[in-house]
């Protein structure tokens, strides 16, 4: 395993439309693992594969809740219901958060890197983590639907003092 270097805004790659996976080999494992690793060095709660540089559809999300580490490839949301609004950062984004509407319950279809198909039913934050990852597979970022964009590192120093 090795952690990988995360790409930041403008870096193009995050723009890309990422490619669906066909091969299920040791390399997209390898991947999948790698991105696991990265995101937990970051303290991110996911990841996306296209936030390595590396534009196909995989992501990792681990919320730190009971659900533990999910991760899955090809993601698609298949159900949404209700809605929901709060604060979200991006690892590639490191100086902004901002308050984001997301569906409040979504159901996901995809697979996992043998190619197994699975399904996982998300609501609360995990839901949040979910669609905001999948944004990332369709080069969507959280500043572009944000209903406002704050800058962190202001808090930050403003909090210090
Ligand atoms: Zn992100």
């Amino acid at each position: 395993m090795a952690i990988r270097i995360i790409v930041k805004e403008p870096d193009p790659v995050l723009r890309e439309t990422a490619k669906e996976v066909t091969k299920f080999n040791s390399n997209l494992q390898k991947l999948m693992k790698d991105m696991a690793e990265t995101m937990y060095d970051a303290d991110g709660v996911g990841l996306a594969a296209p936030q390595i540089g590396i534009s196909k559809r995989v992501i990792v999300v681990d919320v730190g809740d009971e659900t533990g580490l999910i991760s899955m490839v090809n993601p698609v949301i298949a159900e949404k219901e209700g809605e929901q609004v709060g604060p979200e950062g991006c690892l590639s984004i490191p100086n902004l958060n901002g308050d984001v509407k997301r569906y409040e319950r979504i159901v996901v279809n995809g697979q996992d890197g043998e190619g197994n198909h699975f399904t996982v039913e998300a609501s609360g934050f995990l839901a949040v983590a979910f669609q905001h990852e999948i944004d990332h597979l369709n080069g969507i970022l959280f500043t572009d639907i944000a209903q406002n964009v704050y800058d962190i590192t202001a808090r930050q120093r403003k909090g210090g003092e």
